[in-house]
């Protein structure tokens, strides 16, 4: 009976044992399941985290605008690529204040006076060196839920292209009216001077209706070059692109110039290949005729112009307008084809010139695609080039 017992009991015993060491197999199987787990997801979140990181600081990168993110104590948090390669500042510029990046007190200001505000704050300011810069500066609070200040976003804008292109037509229209002026004004006289009792003298009546004539044909001249610019500035000008056989073209423009070529004695000379290019033909000739006509008035009286041309490439053809005269000054070559910059504005005038030829040039070419670049080594003349998309008659 004892027996029977004790061996029941070892039995029991055995079996509790087993038990229990597959109860503490399958605990730690499930705790080392659980830890693998737990590591997944860790790794999971912080791929996630990453992610989104990422994706923030591509957006950030990818802006136009330069983007500065400070914290609640007013330190910078994220600078996008934008704003460093604007300022010029290194790439990692964490924990440090718009102050101690910048040294522009006024962005200091801002930065302040949009904490105490729950509004965006627009602000402009210039930056000054060697080139100056002007940027617009839009800043705002970022707030939590309960009302409590988390940050400060500001965004800059870089408006010196604006700025200018708005210096530049402040500059133009101040141009136009100057130049609008003078023959105005010397036309009113006359006129004037003509009906106090000048008309009664037939010696001075001639002369002063010619200087009347003189000037309002400039005035004229000046209408029609700004009215071609504002066509052209405006992009509702279509081009008519087509073949041009260049060499016949050259012929028809420099006979259009023979009587005011012979009055300087100046010898015209086509020196162009038989090449072929897609332009317009009508805006071509104008080019043309406003490089040849400048050449004959600047160049030197008993000399020579000649248009040249090749093929530069497979797809371009390059032309070139050239005299023998005293050329432009090193100083002037980068500003001729700006809008009434003249070398010699007396000169210019004298020639009844507008001041607005070459840049009515420039404008042309470029609409074809094409350069026009000029050389010129003083007293030993000018020379025009510029290019246009060469005409393949293969491909016709
Ligand atoms: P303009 O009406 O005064 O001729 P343009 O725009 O055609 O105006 O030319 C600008 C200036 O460039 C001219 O006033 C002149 O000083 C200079 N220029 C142009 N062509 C020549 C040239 N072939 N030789 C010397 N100077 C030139």
């Amino acid at each position: 009976m004892w027996l029977t017992l004790t061996i029941l009991l070892a039995v029991a015993l055995a079996v509790l044992v087993i038990r229990y060491l597959q109860l503490r197999n399958a605990l730690r199987r499930a705790e080392q399941d659980a830890g693998a787990h737990i590591e997944e997801l860790q790794e999971r979140y912080q791929n996630q985290a990453l992610h989104v990181q990422t994706q923030q600081e591509t957006l950030f990168n990818s802006m136009i605008e330069g983007l500065l993110l400070l914290d609640e104590h007013e330190r910078i948090q994220l600078a996008n690529r934008a704003f460093t390669q604007l300022f010029g500042t290194p790439a990692d510029l964490r924990g440090k204040t718009v102050l101690e990046v910048l040294r522009q007190h006024e962005l200091a200001e801002l930065v302040a006076k949009v904490a105490a505000e729950k509004q965006v704050l627009g602000h402009e300011l210039k930056l000054g060196g060697l080139s100056e810069r002007w940027l617009q500066i839009n800043a705002a609070g970022i707030f939590n839920g309960d009302g409590k200040k988390q940050g400060t976003i500001l965004v800059f804008h870089d408006l010196t292209r604006l700025k200018q292109l708005e210096r530049q037509r402040e500059e133009f229209v101040a141009n136009v009216s100057h130049e609008l002026r003078t023959p105005l004004s010397l036309i009113k006289g006359y006129t004037e001077t003509l009906l106090d009792g000048a008309k009664d003298n037939p010696e001075v009546e001639t002369k002063f209706l010619q200087t009347i004539q003189r000037n309002s044909e400039r005035l004229q001249l000046l209408i029609e070059d700004l009215l071609t610019i504002s066509e052209l500035e405006s992009g509702r000008l279509k081009m008519n692109l087509q073949s041009v056989r260049l060499r016949s073209l050259v012929d028809r423009v420099l006979e259009d110039f023979k009587t005011q070529a012979e009055s300087r004695h100046v010898e015209l000379k086509n020196e162009m290949p038989d090449l072929t290019a897609r332009a317009d033909s009508d805006r071509l000739q104008q080019v043309l005729g406003n490089l040849i006509g400048n050449a004959i008035k600047y160049g030197r009286s008993d000399g020579h112009v000649g248009v040249s041309g090749r093929l530069a490439n497979a797809n371009l053809v390059e032309l070139c307008v050239h005299d023998d005269g005293p050329g432009i000054p090193p100083e002037s070559i980068e500003r001729v084809f700006e809008r009434f910059y003249r070398v010699d504005k007396a000169r210019s005038r004298e020639q009844g010139g507008t001041g607005l030829g070459l840049s009515i040039v420039k404008h042309i070419v470029q609409s074809h695609g094409g350069k026009v670049w000029v050389k010129s080594e003083p007293g030993k003349g000018a020379a025009f080039y510029f290019t246009l998309p060469a005409k393949h008659e293969a491909t016709n």
